[in-house]
């Protein structure tokens, strides 16, 4: 026992000052005696559970001592701190004062340094209630599924809920303890009203300062008793947004009645009755970020289960940060921060509802400028698709029906495998996407989207694109079905494209179709117009063809020069796809090779083979060498009668030039350039270069020209040709290229 230094005020001199062991004193700092303040941090404070010490708190809610501290009272803590060593100098008390440097805790917004102090606070005890939070959350689907089990952690682990808020404005917490023991609360406006001794005339609303001036009588010993000043934790207001919001126990709807007291007039929303409630609560679907874990998700099921003994939604889609383009957080300081008006101006509302809707919820989200003009580019490949079909639709007069959209394209002559193949890839989309929609997933969706898009411009249009120079019926109601339906998949996540697209395809064409997108409902698959081994096959065929272009782009061979040949191994597309693979390679022919064109090379692997082989090692080194091997069925060989494994050899596939490889394909190119060939290279270069003069000139797709040619011979050989691809009447000759309109 000792005496304190500041036993001459009251508080101190009530203690009875102790001597404790603690393990986390050193010898190696200081004097190896520390003082406990059990009311100023906390592991003195948990010392003082442990050894029973008396708990005192000096100091208010702004930091100032109290009255009953003497000369220090009124004073903050910082203030205080050099009059408490020059008082203690005074006194000869002091061995040594000087600065110490530390870790401190500082407001994050003003950079006020902070004091713990003990108060003490109003919880909910949560034992109780865990296991029933713990059964309400494991009937809710959660997505991503890791979310639902971070609830279920938390449930598990989290400790009584602080509910009490030392503030002014907030949910005044209808608590009014009295000195006979009893708590009084109250549980309702009209409970408060009956009970209430005075102030109700002043009561304009249930908040402070008016709620504050309502005396009530104790219900044990009707003394008067007042109301605790805490109001309470912003999430016990959140979390009953399932019951204030949809009317529970309301007896009678009050239209615009929703926002009462200072909020009047604020929202126009109406008050429901309890019925509503009936019929709304639980929510099919809640969506916010993974922090509402722990607040908003827990609070609203807490309110819940304690009110109803159920979660109050079904579904929860909760998703990760959103950071910017680098992956930062977005800070005004920084300069990196995006204002959302500035946004909408610059990207446009819809590419950002892309941006948030393409993100996988568990990942951040990285949003910016960068990744708005990468999806800006990617959509007008659809937008390009549309103006295709309407421009040549408008030249055709062409004339869809709107049924088609719920039976599929209908009395077009002359339909064709490739037509087929879209509208069986359409269905594939519609289905793709409404089961990414039940999952609430909407980058499943997009992705889908964004893969039908490429099929359609890249594989579609491009390989039908001479039908629409015509009126070819089939090509133009199969293209228009494919886009509608793609419209209204995509419409839930960009609504201003999908409906100005809408009315550009629907509008006045189809007069009893509904004006807007969103009153046509949701698109339907239709059984019979599905086709998966057809979708099969053209995908195989659009992988040769990429890994034919990846040849030509390794050759340095422009897809503009003809070839004599193409060579694939691996697919059985390829019989009766080899017009397309001709078209798409610009090759005379397809030829089907039995083997895969791959050359492995192998050579000893001598840190394993140099111990196992011995003397044997340099018969074996000059096998593999010569290539005098066969091939084992587990990938190793038999060389100079050893057999090798795999892992014995170092085994190089070498890339032969001409030769492209995936997983299931490969696809060579005979990549001699002959005098014919190149003939007709030259040939489609012009061709190319007219197409672009004509559109320079101004001239309508389907505007004649008169041609005129510097003096060749040789492309003549292909008159004929080149004035059907260019629309020319006629070919002239003079100094330079250049076309008029005949
Ligand atoms: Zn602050
Ligand atoms: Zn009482």
């Amino acid at each position: 026992h000792y005496e304190g230094p500041f036993d001459m005020f009251a508080p101190g001199a009530s203690v009875d000052h102790r001597v404790i062991p603690w393990d986390e004193v050193s010898l190696d700092e200081g004097t190896g005696i520390v003082h406990v303040a059990t009311g100023a941090g906390q592991e003195d404070f948990d010392l003082s559970k442990v050894h029973d010490l008396p708990v005192l708190s000096p100091v208010d809610e702004a930091g100032r001592f109290y009255d009953d501290y003497g000369w220090l009272h009124g004073l903050s803590t910082t203030d205080a701190a050099d009059q408490i060593i020059g008082d203690l100098r005074e006194r000869a008390l002091l061995v040594e004062a000087g600065l110490y440097e530390h870790r401190y805790p500082h407001c994050w917004r003003c950079d006020t340094p902070l004091i713990w102090r003990v108060s003490d606070d109003w919880f909910i005890a949560v034992e109780e209630i865990r296991p029933k939070l713990l059964a309400a959350n494991a009937t809710v689907r959660w997505t991503p599924e890791y979310m639902g089990k971070r609830m279920d952690d938390w449930l598990r682990n989290m400790g009584d809920w602080n509910i009490s808020r030392r503030r002014f404005y907030g949910l005044p917490l209808p608590f009014y303890p009295c000195s006979c023991g009893r708590l009084n609360v109250i549980g309702s406006k009209r409970e408060l009203e009956e009970r209430a001794l005075r102030g109700l005339d002043q009561l304009e609303e249930l908040h402070r300062p008016w709620v504050d001036e309502v005396v009530i009588a104790c219900e044990s010993c009707g003394e008067e008793v007042r109301r605790i000043p805490e109001v309470g934790d912003v999430w016990l207001d959140a979390g009953i947004v399932p019951f204030s919001t949809l009317g529970w126990q309301n007896e009678n709807a009050v239209t615009g009645g929703y926002a009462t007291g200072a909020s009047r007039g604020l929202s126009g929303a109406d008050l429901p009755d309890h019925p509503y409630w009936e019929k709304w609560f639980p929510a099919d679907w809640v969506s916010e970020m993974r922090e509402q874990i722990r607040l908003w998700f827990y609070s609203q099921l807490f309110m819940s289960v304690a009110l109803v003994d159920r979660a109050p939604f079904q579904a929860v889609l909760g998703y990760e940060k959103m950071l910017d383009e680098q992956g930062r957080e977005m800070h005004g300081s920084w300069g990196n921060m995006i204002d959302a008006e500035e946004a909408f101006e610059r990207m446009g509302a819809d590419v950002m509802r892309w941006q948030y809707c393409a993100q996988p919820p568990n990942q951040n989200l990285l949003f910016g400028y960068g990744p708005a003009h990468e999806i800006k580019r990617r959509l007008l490949t659809f937008w390009n698709s549309v103006a295709f079909l309407v421009t040549y639709a408008n030249i055709e007069k062409f004339e869809p029906r709107f049924e088609d959209l719920a039976t599929g394209p209908t009395g077009g002559e002359g339909v064709r495998p490739l037509d087929r193949w879209l509208v069986a890839r359409t269905q594939e989309l519609v289905a793709e996407a409404t089961e990414a929609l039940e999952k609430q997933l909407t980058f499943h969706l997009l992705r889908a989207f964004e893969r039908f898009v490429d099929d359609l411009s890249n594989w579609y249009i491009r390989r039908s694109r001479k039908r629409f120079y015509s009126y070819d019926e089939a090509a133009f109601r199969t293209l228009w079905y494919a886009l509608l339906q793609a419209i209204r998949v995509v419409s839930p996540v960009m609504p201003f494209l999908a409906e100005h697209l809408w009315r550009e395809l629907v509008g006045e064409a189809c007069v009893d179709a509904p004006e807007s997108v969103f009153l046509a409902g949701w698109p339907e698959t239709v059984e019979a117009l599905a086709d998966p081994a057809l979708l099969a096959e053209v995908d195989e065929v659009r992988e040769i063809v990429e890994l034919g272009r990846q040849v030509r782009a390794e050759e340095n061979i422009k897809l503009r020069q003809p070839l004599r040949r193409a060579f694939v191994h691996g697919s059985n597309a390829v019989q009766a796809h080899a017009d397309e693979i001709r078209a798409e390679l610009r090759v005379k022919e397809v030829e089907l090779h039995e083997a895969p064109r791959v050359h492995v090379s192998y050579k000893p692997n001598l840190r394993i083979l140099g111990p196992k082989l011995g003397t044997a090692l340099p018969d074996v080194k000059a096998a593999l060498e010569h290539g005098e091997v066969e091939p084992l069925p587990d990938g190793g060989v038999r060389a100079a009668d050893h057999e090798l494994a795999p892992e014995e050899l170092l085994i190089e596939r070498a890339k032969e030039p001409g030769w492209a490889h995936s997983e299931r394909f490969s696809v060579g190119l005979d990549t001699h350039v002959d005098d014919e060939l190149e003939l007709e290279g030259r040939v489609l270069d012009l061709i190319h270069s007219i197409q672009r003069l004509r559109k320079e000139a101004g001239l309508e797709i389907t505007d004649r020209i008169v041609l005129t040619l510097p003096e060749d011979g040789d492309l003549l050989r292909h008159e004929e040709w080149i004035k059907s691809e260019t629309l020319a009447t006629r070919i002239e000759h003079g100094p330079e290229l250049s076309v008029a309109k005949a």
